[in-house]
């Protein structure tokens, strides 16, 4: 992601603490007092410009969706659409997934939506993909049982170890697409990355896994 400069984006975040959460922490264990209902959680990180969790957000209004991003040059465009769109369903977190069990407690989300995330193709940064090993723990902590990970990625490479990391840690493959805007998978919503990568003529990867009980 090329990140430009904005130096009021930070201002902005903080004038809408109603969309952007400002101190996730103090909701582990309480998120559904903040959403007012017991809905299921379904995160996504790496929301980018948020066009998925809005879209996902409008579309189903029966689960509570958060969508976290690092970087507040980023965040404040998916702030935008929520800001236009005024979604009860929908929150956003300016943090950095690796804290994930600061803001959640065990068994508190239900799925997690991991949309083009940054390949980091050398071997030695191989701890910072979203996919590693670490963090399927992480996100084992605070899933429910049976959780899923839904994953889609333009990025052969990326997607041939997640495949590889999520086989080892013995997650159960129960979707997978090696062309989805070919497939028969219907109800895909498009990511901004996506429509980008897709319009290139690149393939879209897709696969759905969960952890076993
Ligand atoms: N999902 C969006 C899409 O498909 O259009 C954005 C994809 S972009 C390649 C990946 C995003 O993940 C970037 O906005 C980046 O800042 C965010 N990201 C990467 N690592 C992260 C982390 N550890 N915590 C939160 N966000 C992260």
């Amino acid at each position: 992601m090329r990140l430009r400069n904005k130096p009021w984006a930070k201002e902005k975040i903080s004038a809408y603490p109603q969309y952007v959460v400002p101190n996730p922490e103090q909701y582990k264990g309480k998120w559904h007092e903040l959403f007012g209902n017991h809905h299921p959680i379904h995160i996504e990180i790496g929301t980018g410009k948020g066009q998925f969790i809005t879209g996902m957000a409008k579309e189903n209004p029966e689960i509570n969706y958060i969508g976290i991003e690092l970087y507040e040059s980023v965040i404040v465009s998916a702030l935008d659409k929520l800001i236009e769109n005024d979604l009860p369903n929908l929150r956003l977190l300016n943090v950095n997934a690796k804290d994930l069990a600061s803001f959640f407690e065990n068994g508190e989300v239900e799925r997690i939506y991991l949309n083009f995330s940054d390949p980091w193709p050398k071997k030695r940064h191989e701890k910072r993909r979203l996919t590693h090993h670490s963090f399927l723990e992480l996100y084992e902590q605070i899933l429910i049982s049976e959780g899923e990970i839904h994953f889609k990625t333009d990025n052969q490479g990326l997607f041939e170890y997640s495949l590889m990391s999520f086989s080892q840690y013995g997650l159960l493959l129960t979707y997978v697409s090696l062309d989805l805007h070919h497939s028969d998978f219907s109800g895909n919503m498009m990511t901004e990355y996506e429509e980008k990568f897709a319009a290139k003529g690149n393939r879209i990867y897709r696969c759905e896994v969960k952890y076993r009980a």
